[in-house]
């Protein structure tokens, strides 16, 4: 039998997670029952629409500030059990206004709860706000208003999410550009259900300093070539692309292709109560799926740990302990 370093050791960065769409399947059902709910569906849908559907009805198990705050923590404690060493979950707070009121009372919930599990499982935890590419671009501008404010409560970066074929990134440009003037990364969904014009978008018009997918870009040799030569890290997610069919297999799945080009690439679940695998499945995943080495993986890694919104030194010293991985000895 072949000796494997252990990927939970891998110090790594979860950089795509969706808050709710990362909540124990145990704690949907739970939650469900309590409320005397029908547990919502996480399986069956057949396309992004219908995606998008069930995972808003999964997010309505949340009804009080200790649901939201125990879904938080379990989603860092989570991430630490695979091994993350960051966690940088994004929410669009206003999902759950109609529960708590107003964007600013969700956010306030979400960030007390990051802090306080941060603290129980001794890993980085930065928080991701989104907008909605489905809703008006003045939404979308208020949460980056919201997300700069919330800075110094561990807000790092400013995301943009769902349907790209209904919002165009030239909507969205005055969100990002607050975003980006307020100090947090800009890191939009692109390259996933549209082709790679959206992925140039969000560079030209979004300032990405990530791209949540970013996949499609593969379609397009020039945008390869421009990625592998910026610092932009693509936040790879195998299992949801193949689900929500962006790829047909894990052989079809453009991952090695961009790495092989020298693109920055994370690794990441996306969903994994809709998807099934977490973190650490992913990059077990890229290990017997796509075949990928130990260096492979650590490459992979060390660019989470890098494009995340973590502070500097904490990137300096988790980047090493990545090369100390790479370099012990197999057992
Ligand atoms: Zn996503």
């Amino acid at each position: 039998m072949t000796e494997l370093r252990s990927l939970q050791m891998l110090p790594k960065a979860h950089l795509h997670a969706h808050l709710e769409g990362s909540m124990r399947p145990s704690t949907l059902t739970e939650l469900a029952e309590h409320y005397e709910m029908i547990v919502p569906e996480t399986s069956g849908y057949g396309d992004f629409p219908a995606f998008s559907a069930m995972y808003k009805t999964a997010a309505t198990v949340i009804k009080t500030a200790d649901d939201l705050s125990r879904v938080v923590s379990e989603v860092v404690e989570d991430a630490a059990l695979d091994g993350a060493v960051w966690i940088e979950p994004s929410f669009q707070p206003r999902m759950h206004t109609a529960t708590f009121g107003s964007v600013e009372a969700v956010v306030e919930i979400v960030v007390d709860a990051a802090a306080a599990a941060s603290n129980a499982f001794g890993i980085g935890v930065g928080l991701m706000i989104a907008g909605d590419r489905t809703e008006p671009p003045a939404n979308a501008t208020e949460n980056a208003r919201l997300a700069v404010k919330f800075k110094d409560q561990n807000v790092v970066s400013f995301g943009l999410a769902s349907d790209e074929a209904v919002g165009p990134a030239e909507w969205f440009k005055e969100s990002f550009d607050v975003a980006r003037e307020g100090g947090l990364l800009s890191a939009p969904h692109a390259g996933e259900l549209a082709g790679p014009g959206s992925v140039v978008a969000a560079l030209d018009v979004l300032g990405a300093d990530r791209l949540q997918h970013g996949v499609r870009a593969i379609e397009d040799p020039e945008l390869v070539k421009r990625l592998a030569d910026s610092t932009v890290c693509l936040d790879v997610c195998p299992t949801s692309n193949i689900m929500l069919r962006v790829a047909d297999s894990f052989a079809e799945h453009p991952l090695r292709e961009l790495l092989d080009a020298g693109v920055f690439c994370s690794v990441n679940a996306d969903d994994s109560l809709l998807f099934g695998p977490g973190l650490l499945d992913e990059y077990e995943l890229c290990r017997s799926e796509f075949g990928f080495n130990d260096e492979l993986l650590a490459r992979i890694a060390r660019s989470s740990i890098e494009g995340s919104g973590a502070p500097s030194d904490k990137v300096l010293a988790w980047s090493a302990s990545v090369d100390e991985w790479l370099a012990s000895a197999l057992v």
